[in-house]
C-alpha cells in the first residue's frame, strides 16, 4: 500500500505547516473520526459540510491516535502537543489535490462512468465481466462524490492494471473537479433521466456538465438514443473535443453497435445486434428495461475496448442484480416482497414500478406499493407528489400505502382505489397483522430514515418460527457503558469471536465499527475473511491463526496473535512470500492461565531479536489474559498476573523504538481493575449484556424467542414425549414449541429443569426436549396458539438458564443453533 511522508503531503497540498513533520508517514485518509483505523498512519481532513464541521472532530481523531491533520483553522496547539497541522484555504480541495497527485502516478487505464441512473450497476458489472482479463480497482459501493472519489483513487496501486470509477454530481462546477482528479482515459455515459435535476437549469445544462468528466478522455461510449446527450456530444465535437466515439442505438443502423432486436423471454432477454457488419448477440437474465439497458452499456464498452465478438458473451448470462437494489423476497401468504428500502427518488421509482408490474404480471398477483415521503428531491412538494401519483396511475398499481407526514398531506392526489396512509413506519407496523397482505407483489420503497427494513422483516415468510433477536441499540449502549469506565484514550478491542458470542458476525461488527470500537478480534481466520468480504474495515486480530490460512490472513489484513516463536517464524515466511513489510502482529504472554503464550524471558528475548532483524513484522501490541478476573476471592492471583505481565512485556517494549500497545483486561477486568487498562482492553461478554458486577447498567442484547405451534389437552395419567418422561398428574394444557436441542435449547433443561415465558408467566418444560420441538406446561395460563414465547432474554436472563445447566452464559449464548435466524433491530 502507498505511503506518503508528511513532507510530501505538505508540498502537494501547498499548505502551511504548524508543528514538526518528523518522520511521519501517511497510509490512510480519513474525514470521519469514528472510522479511524490506524491513528498514527492516518491523515485526517477536517471538512466543512452542510451538517457537520470536521474541525469539531479533530479532538476525537487525536484521541484515536491521529497525529496529522489538514485543516482550515488551526486549533490551540498546546492541546495537541504531538500533532502536526497543515493549514490550507480549503480542506476538500487539498484532499482532491493529494488524490489527484496519487492518481497521476499510475499509467494504467481509468474508466470513468457517469449518467443519471445505473452508474453503480454498470461499474459493478463491468468489473465482473472483465475480471478474467484485468486486475481491477473500482470505487467501493457508490463512492461517487467529491469526497468519495478521492478515497477511491487513493486505493489505486501497482497491483492493478485497470481502474473503474463512477462519478456523480449535484451542482454545476463539480464535474470539472472530478475530471482533474480521475483523468479517465475511457468514458461511459449510462442512462440519462430526470434524476437530480434540482441544481441545473435544464437537462441540457446537466448533460453538458456531466460531459466535462471526459474533456481529456481518449474514448467515449454512449447511447445516441438519448437526444439531449447526442446533441451535446455533437456540440462538444465541434468545439474540438478529440475523444473517439463509440455509439450504440436501438434506432440508428449506423451506430457502432446497433441493437436490432430485443427478444423478451420468461427467464430474460435475448439481444441481437449488428457490430462491424456482423450479427452478434448476448443473453441477459433480466427482463426489466433498466437492467437490459445497463447490460447494453457494458456490452458496448467491452466491444469498444477491443473485446472480440464470440469470446466473452456467455459471461452476460451469469450477471446478477446488484445487491441492495430491488431485492426479491418470499413473503407470507403467497406474497412477494420487492425490497428497495434504500432509495426514494422519483427516477428510481419508475424503474421499480416497471419491475413491480413485471413481477405481478408473471405471477398473476396484484400489485401493491408502500412508499415513504421522498426526501431531498429539490422539487416543490405538490409537484413531486403529483408526479408520484401520476406514475402510480400509469402503471396501474392496485393498492397504495403512503407513510410519512408529507405524503399524508397529498392523499387526494392518489387515484388508487385501495389506499391507506400512516404518519410513521411505527404507526404502520402497529396496524399490521398477519393476514393484511396475501397473494400480491409488494414494492417497498422508502428513504433510509424510514427504516423500511423493519417492514420487510415483518412481511417476509418466517421459515422457522424460532429466532434470535439482537437489539443493536442495546449493544451500542453496552459499549458506551464500558467506554465510560475507561480513560478517553484507551482503545477497545471488541471480541466478535464465535459469531460475536452467537449473535452474528457482520451485522454486529458493523454496529461496533460505527460506534467507535478500535479493534475486532475473531477466533479463526475464516471469521475475519467473512468480515472483510462484507466490508468491515476495522483492524482485526485472529486469536487462533492456523498455518494454512496465513496467505488469506495477509491478503485480508488479518493480524495474528503470536503465542510462540515457531508460529511467528512461519508467519514471517508467508509475509516474505507475499512481499509484505511492517505487518502488524500481537504477542501473547502467558501470565498464569497456562493456555497459549510466551512464558519465559529467554523466549521473549529470542522473539525480540528475531523481529529486530527483519522489516517484515511490526509488533502492534502485547497482551495477556486473566484467569479469575471475575472472582474476588482470587484477587491475589490476579495481582500476580499483573506483575508478571509488567515484567515480561517490558522485555518486548524495550526492544523497539515505536509504541507497542499493552492490554490485559477482559469485561470483568474492566469492571474491577480499571487501573490496569494500559492502552487497550478486550471487551467480550459485557457487550452482549452479561455481567456479574454491573448487570443493572447493561441492557439485554439477545432474545431467543419462538411461538406456540399448538395447544393440546392431556388427561390425568397420560404421558408426554419420548421415553414417557412427562406424566400428567391431573388434566393439563400443554403447548408445543418449534424449538429443540438442535436449536440450542439444551436437552438437560427437560422435565421441569428449564422453563419459558409466555405473556410474562413461566411455563415449565414437560417431558424430554426433542431435536426440533418441545412441550411446556401452560395449564392455567392465558396462552393461545401463535403466542410469542421467550426462551431467554429480558424476562429470563441468560445467566439463569446457565445456572440451570451448571454452565456459564458464554456457553448458552454460543450454543444457539446456526439454523436459528438472527434478526436485528434498533430502537
Ligand atoms: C474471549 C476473550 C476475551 C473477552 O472475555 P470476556 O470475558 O468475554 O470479556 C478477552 N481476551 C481474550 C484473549 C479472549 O479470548
Amino acid at each position: 500500500m502507498t505511503a506518503y511522508s508528511l513532507q510530501e503531503v505538505l508540498e502537494i497540498t501547498n499548505g502551511n505547516l504548524n508543528g514538526n513533520t518528523g518522520g511521519m508517514h501517511i497510509r490512510f485518509l480519513s474525514f470521519d473520526s469514528r472510522t479511524v483505523l490506524a491513528g498514527p498512519e492516518t491523515l485526517f481532513f477536517a471538512l466543512r459540510g452542510n451538517l457537520r464541521d470536521g474541525h469539531q472532530y479533530v479532538r476525537d481523531a487525536y484521541l484515536r491516535g491521529v497525529r496529522a491533520f489538514v485543516v482550515e483553522e488551526v486549533p490551540k496547539l498546546s492541546d495537541f502537543t504531538e500533532a502536526v497541522f497543515i493549514r490550507v484555504p480549503d480542506s476538500l480541495e487539498a484532499l482532491q489535490k493529494l488524490a489527484a497527485y496519487h492518481r497521476d502516478r499510475f499509467h494504467y487505464p481509468v474508466v470513468g462512468i457517469t449518467g443519471s441512473n445505473g452508474k453503480t450497476i454498470v461499474k459493478e458489472w463491468l468489473s465482473e465481466l472483465m475480471a478474467p482479463e484485468y486486475k481491477i480497482i473500482r470505487s467501493p459501493r457508490s463512492y461517487n462524490s467529491q469526497i468519495g472519489n478521492p478515497l477511491s483513487v487513493w486505493l489505486m496501486d501497482e497491483q492493478f492494471n485497470l481502474a473503474i470509477f463512477e462519478a456523480g454530481i449535484s451542482k454545476p462546477g463539480e464535474m470539472e473537479k472530478l475530471e482533474k482528479l480521475l483523468h479517465p482515459e475511457w468514458g461511459v455515459f449510462t442512462h440519462l433521466g430526470q434524476a437530480h435535476l434540482e441544481n441545473f437549469r435544464n437537462q441540457r445544462h446537466l448533460v453538458k456538465e456531466k460531459l466535462q468528466l471526459f474533456n481529456h478522455s481518449k474514448h467515449f461510449v454512449y447511447c445516441s438514443d438519448f437526444g439531449e446527450l447526442q446533441k451535446a456530444v455533437t456540440t462538444k465535437k465541434t468545439e474540438g473535443w478529440s475523444a473517439d466515439l463509440f455509439r450504440w442505438s436501438q434506432e440508428d443502423e449506423d451506430a457502432d453497435l446497433f441493437i436490432n432486436k430485443v427478444e423478451r423471454r420468461k427467464d430474460g432477454s435475448q439481444l441481437h445486434a449488428i457490430f462491424s457488419g456482423d450479427e452478434v448477440e448476448i443473453f441477459l437474465p433480466f427482463t426489466d428495461d433498466a437492467y437490459v439497458e445497463n447490460g447494453i452499456h457494458c456490452w458496448a464498452t467491452m466491444l469498444a475496448m477491443g473485446y472480440k465478438p464470440g469470446s466473452f458473451e456467455a459471461r452476460f448470462s451469469r450477471l446478477a442484480p446488484v445487491a441492495m437494489r430491488l431485492e426479491l423476497k418470499k413473503g407470507q401468504h403467497g406474497a412477494i416482497v420487492i425490497d428497495d428500502s434504500y432509495n426514494s427518488d422519483t427516477g428510481s421509482l419508475l424503474n421499480a414500478l416497471d419491475f413491480l408490474k413485471q413481477q405481478a404480471g408473471n405471477s398473476g398477483k396484484r400489485s401493491t406499493v408502500i412508499l415513504s415521503d421522498i426526501l431531498q428531491s429539490g422539487i416543490p412538494e405538490e409537484q413531486l407528489y403529483g408526479q408520484v401519483a401520476e406514475y402510480l396511475a400509469l402503471r396501474k398499481v392496485d393498492r397504495f400505502i403512503g407513510i410519512g407526514p408529507k405524503i399524508n398531506r397529498y392523499q387526494d392526489f392518489f387515484p388508487v382505489g385501495d389506499k391507506a396512509f400512516y404518519n410513521s413506519t411505527e404507526d404502520f407496523l402497529q396496524h399490521l397483522n398477519g393476514g393484511n397482505f396475501r397473494d400480491e407483489v409488494i414494492l417497498l420503497k422508502g428513504a433510509r430514515t424510514f427504516r423500511f427494513d423493519l417492514i420487510s422483516d415483518m412481511l417476509q415468510e418466517k421459515v422457522h418460527q424460532t429466532v434470535l433477536e439482537i437489539n443493536m441499540s442495546a449493544l451500542a449502549h453496552n459499549l458506551k457503558i464500558y467506554r465510560q469506565k475507561l480513560k478517553p484514550e484507551t482503545r477497545i478491542m471488541a471480541m466478535v469471536k464465535a459469531f460475536s458470542y452467537g449473535t452474528g458476525s457482520t451485522e454486529v461488527a458493523r454496529v461496533l465499527q460505527f460506534h467507535g470500537a478500535d479493534y475486532l478480534a475473531v477466533a479463526i481466520a475464516d471469521e475475519g475473511v467473512a468480515l472483510r468480504r462484507e466490508g468491515i474495515e476495522l483492524p482485526i486480530v485472529v486469536m487462533n491463526p492456523e498455518e494454512h490460512s496465513f496467505d488469506a490472513m495477509i491478503e485480508n489484513r488479518l493480524e495474528p496473535n503470536i503465542y510462540r516463536l515457531e508460529l511467528l517464524k512461519n508467519f514471517e515466511t508467508a509475509l516474505h512470500r507475499n512481499a509484505m513489510r511492517n505487518f502488524p502482529v500481537h504477542v501473547k504472554l502467558d501470565t498464569g492461565m497456562k493456555r497459549l503464550g510466551f512464558e519465559s524471558e529467554e523466549h521473549l528475548e529470542e522473539l525480540v531479536a528475531f523481529v529486530q532483524e527483519r522489516d517484515t513484522i511490526y509488533i502492534r501490541s502485547i497482551f495477556s489474559h486473566l484467569a479469575v478476573s471475575d472472582e474476588p476471592v482470587e484477587d491475589s492471583f490476579t495481582e500476580k498476573q499483573f506483575e508478571r505481565f509488567d515484567a515480561l512485556s517490558r522485555i518486548v517494549t524495550d526492544g523497539f523504538d515505536y509504541k507497542i500497545l499493552k492490554h490485559i483486561l477482559n469485561s470483568a477486568g474492566i469492571e474491577r481493575f480499571s487501573g490496569r487498562q494500559y492502552d487497550m482492553v478486550r471487551l467480550g461478554i459485557g457487550l452482549y449484556g452479561v455481567s456479574s458486577f454491573v448487570q443493572n447498567e447493561l441492557q439485554n442484547v439477545a432474545t431467543l424467542r419462538t411461538t406456540i405451534s399448538q395447544i393440546r389437552t392431556v388427561q390425568a395419567g397420560e404421558t408426554i414425549g419420548y421415553g414417557r418422561k412427562g406424566v400428567a398428574k391431573e388434566n393439563m394444557h400443554i403447548a408445543v414449541l418449534p424449538i429443540g436441542y438442535a436449536d440450542g435449547f439444551n436437552r438437560l433443561l427437560s422435565n421441569g429443569v428449564g422453563s419459558v415465558s409466555v405473556k410474562g408467566k413461566r411455563a415449565p418444560v414437560v417431558g424430554n426436549i426433542c431435536m426440533d420441538m418441545c412441550m411446556v406446561d401452560v395449564t392455567g395460563l392465558d396462552a393461545e396458539e401463535g403466542d410469542r414465547v421467550i426462551v431467554f432474554g429480558e424476562e429470563i436472563p441468560v445467566g439463569e438458564v446457565a445456572d440451570e445447566l451448571h454452565t456459564i452464559p458464554y456457553e448458552v449464548l454460543t450454543s444457539v443453533g446456526q439454523r436459528v435466524k438472527r434478526v436485528y433491530f434498533a430502537e
